[in-house]
């Protein structure tokens, strides 16, 4: 399902917000949603509640949150979840398992891509799914979008 195309997509987003992260989700027929990242704003309203700012995290908005969720229950849900990381890699951060976990368990059933955004410019994601308690990487994509590893 995730073909170049589609990365391509993603990776415009995340060199659009560069140096700050984008956030969006994909739906199961490969609609790309794009997110708004309010991460700044919660970091301007409450820097010790949110001490991440949109540079180093994200957080959907409102209008998001309803979008992703109402999804869920329509015959097109989202299956992955996307954000970018800009110049640090494509790895799946303590805070971004935080975030997909609540009480230890997966808020959404879907999956999680990251996208390595360097510079400016994309050099490749990594797709992250929930197995045996913990985010594992399933599937690895180069600067072009196209699949370079895949574990399952
Ligand atoms: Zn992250």
């Amino acid at each position: 399902m995730l073909d170049n195309t589609l990365l391509a997509n993603i990776y415009a987003h995340g060199e659009k917000t560069y140096p700050e992260e984008s956030c969006g989700f994909i739906a199961a027929d490969g609609t790309v949603y794009e997110g708004t990242n309010i991460q700044n704003d919660l970091n301007k309203r409450d820097p010790a509640l949110y001490p991440r700012t949109a540079k180093n995290g994200y957080s959907f908005s409102i209008k998001d949150v309803r979008a992703l969720e109402g999804s869920f229950s329509s015959a097109n849900p989202a299956t992955i979840i996307y954000h970018s990381h800009p110049d640090v890699g494509a790895y799946f951060s303590s805070e971004d398992k935080d975030k997909a976990l609540y009480m230890g368990e997966p808020i959404y059933d879907v999956n999680y891509l990251v996208a390595d955004i360097n510079n400016g410019c994309a050099r490749g994601a990594k797709l992250f799914a929930y197995r045996n308690g913990d985010y594992t990487c399933i599937a690895q994509y180069d600067a072009h979008g196209f699949l370079q590893t895949e574990t399952e």
